[in-house]
Parts: structure tokens; C-alpha cells; sequence
């Protein structure tokens, strides 16, 4: 935190790299430091655009899954990183049997979503993840199971999905959801699916790490004049945290990396604030969990030298 009595910075405790992504990083990174192979991560190592620069000025290229087989003539020359969101299981096996090397950087907690999916599907009419369509994690997720599966976003869709689907209020369904889904729409899809079906398997699957971040901006978006949520515009998490902050705050900001603050509008916003006796104008910075440290203390400082400035120039 940092303070100069009427106005300050205060920055989420649980922002940054959670473990999973840190764990992919540093595996990558130290892939680097042993091989002189070409390294390609198979989709974004994290969904930041700064850190994927980064990457390929370490000769780190990223492949899409879709074009894995136009690597297939060179690939004793290269390495695959399968990251923290997981891969389909369609393309472990590929990757296997076309005899491709790769290290799996899976977060261990995706990888209990892919075993409990295993499980539990064999004996099921149908498998729920509760999430984005298109995530890549829920993409995975589906293809461990055993019966019919669908990724569904919100309540009314699983709602619908399981009329559709299922034919008895006693067929057996399993409920999952995507480690990065909003926990209290999960609730609410748990008492839903228990209301209707006496024989569904409903699993917390939601990542702690994530529980925690949003729990926590939630809170400090209740107490700040200004939420900044740092991360990549396409992290699923970041633009959740963004959500979130925006409904508790009516100043949310999403930005990938300092020099995307308005200053104008915070200025304006602080000096305002300070004209009430006794004020304190107070920034929350809170970061996705694919978001590099440095680009988040930039951030911090930017803010905090902003309003500094700013709240000199309403001294008298
Ligand atoms: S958010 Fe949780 S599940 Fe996702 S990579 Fe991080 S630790 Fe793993």
C-alpha cells in the first residue's frame, strides 16, 4: 500500500500468477535452459499478449492445436508445452502415436476435473461443465467424458440442456464446472440440478486460487473509488474479476499494462472526491491470474503517481 494520508493504492493480496501458471512458466522456462529445440506452447502459455512477446524473443513460438500436424515433418526437432488450461484427450493420443515430444504443464487442478469427468461419465446420461464454450479448459474437459457433454455458460442453459437431454428426473448427470467460473453462479446451478434430479454427481471443481480473487475484489471493490483489474482482454479470469468489480464499483477499469490508464479520468475522479471534507480517493488493483508481476507494479506505480499528482494540485 502506498499512501500520502488522502489517497492511496491497495493492491488485492491473492493478484498475479496463481500456482498453475506459475508452474507452467517456470517449466517452459526451464525447458529453454536445456534443450536448443525449437519450443512451441500449444495455444498461449497464458492469455497475455506482453508475456507472449516475451516468449518468442526466447525462440518460444506458439502453435494452435489445429495446426500441430504441419509441425509433423520437424518434429524431432521441436518440443511441445501443453499448458495450465489442459488439452483435449483426442490429442494426447495423436501427439502420442505420431510420436511428438512434449512436456504437460497441465495444472494439477485441471487435470482432477479430467479425472473425476473420467470417472464418474461411464455410467451417465450426460456430463455438464459449467463455462465459456470456446475456453480451451472446457474444451478438454468434455472430451474425457464417457457419455453425451456439453459446456454450458449460465443457469437457464444448463437448465435447458438437462429438459432436453435427459428423460427421467432419475437418469444420472454429472455436474462440473470450469476452474474459473463465477462460484456464486455455480451455487445457484448446484441447487438447480439437485431441485430437478435426484441422481446427479455434483463436483466443486472451481479453483480455490479463483474463489479467493474473487471473493477478495468483491470486497475491495466495495471500499475503493477506482477498481484497476490488470491482465490480457482475452483471460478468461481477468474478464471475470473485471465483471465482478464493476457491479461492486462504478469505476472499473480492465487494462493490459500501464500506459492504458486514463489519467484524465482518474485525475478528474480523485480531485472530485477530494473536495469532501476529510476524504481519502482510494485505487484497488487487483490481477488476473496470467498477469506478470512487473506489468502489475507498473501499473501500481502509474496509479499511485496519477493520484498523487493529482491530489497536490487540489491542496490550497
Ligand atoms: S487458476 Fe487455478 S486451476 Fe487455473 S491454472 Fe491457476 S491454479 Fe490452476
Amino acid at each position: 500500500m502506498q499512501d500520502n494520508t488522502r489517497v492511496k493504492v491497495v493492491t488485492a493480496k491473492n493478484a498475479g500468477f496463481c500456482f498453475g501458471v506459475r508452474r507452467a512458466v517456470d517449466t517452459v522456462l526451464e525447458l529453454r535452459s536445456k534443450t536448443d529445440k525449437k519450443i512451441y506452447t500449444v495455444g498461449e502459455l497464458i492469455h497475455n499478449s506482453i508475456f507472449v512477446e516475451r516468449l518468442k524473443e526466447k525462440n518460444i513460438f506458439v502453435v494452435e492445436e489445429e495446426d500441430i500436424p504441419t509441425l509433423e515433418k520437424d518434429k524431432d526437432n521441436i518440443v511441445l508445452v501443453v499448458r495450465a488450461h489442459g488439452i483435449k484427450k483426442e490429442l494426447v493420443k495423436y501427439l502420442e502415436e505420431k510420436g511428438f515430444e512434449y512436456v504437460n504443464a497441465t495444472c494439477p487442478y485441471v487435470e482432477r476435473i479430467h479425472e473425476i469427468v473420467d470417472k464418474n461419465t461411464r455410467d451417465a446420461s450426460l456430463c455438464v461443465v459449467m463455462g465459456d464454450k470456446k475456453h480451451p479448459e472446457a474444451v478438454g474437459t468434455i472430451s474425457y467424458a464417457h457419455c453425451d457433454a456439453v459446456v454450458c455458460s449460465d443457469e437457464s442453459e444448463l437448465e435447458q440442456n438437462l429438459k432436453e437431454k435427459l428423460t427421467s428426473f432419475e437418469d444420472c448427470f454429472v455436474l462440473t464446472s470450469q476452474t474459473t467460473y463465477n462460484n456464486e453462479k455455480y451455487v445457484n446451478c448446484q441447487k438447480l440440478a439437485k431441485k430437478l434430479y435426484t441422481n446427479s454427481k455434483i463436483f466443486d471443481t472451481i479453483c480455490s486460487v479463483t474463489e479467493k480473487r474473487q471473493n477478495e475484489v468483491v470486497q475491495l471493490s466495495k471500499e475503493c473509488d477506482v477498481m484497476l483489474i490488470v491482465g490480457g482482454k482475452k483471460s478468461s479470469n481477468t474478464k471475470k474479476l473485471f465483471e465482478i468489480a464493476s457491479e461492486y464499483c462504478r469505476e472499473a477499469y480492465l487494462v493490459e499494462k500501464a500506459d492504458e490508464l486514463d489519467e484524465d479520468k482518474i485525475s478528474a475522479l480523485c480531485k472530485e472526491t477530494l473536495l469532501q471534507p476529510n476524504a481519502v480517493f482510494t485505487v484497488g488493483i487487483t490481477a488476473g491470474a496470467s498477469t506478470p508481476d512487473d506489468i502489475l507494479e507498473e501499473v501500481k506505480v502509474r496509479a499511485s503517481e496519477i493520484i498523487i499528482t493529482a491530489s497536490g494540485e487540489t491542496t490550497t
